[in-house]
């Protein structure tokens, strides 16, 4: 299998547990949305970016 390129090596692929490789945007009431995934119903910490909501762009606040 070939990685593709810009991808580093994920520990938590390697023991198949549940995360995700998307931004998981952090909104001020707690309530945390995956930006790359409409369907990802994972909690923040289970995501390799984190990112706070901004304000003025959001839709949710
Ligand atoms: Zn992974
Ligand atoms: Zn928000
Ligand atoms: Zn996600």
């Amino acid at each position: 299998m070939e990685l593709a390129v810009g991808i580093e090596l994920c520990l938590e692929c390697d023991r198949d547990l549940e995360h995700c490789h998307g931004t998981a945007i952090v909104h001020l009431d707690g309530f945390s949305e995956c930006s790359e995934d409409p369907d990802c119903r994972l909690i923040a910490a289970a995501h390799w970016f984190q990112s706070l909501c901004e304000q003025e762009a959001c839709q949710s606040c």
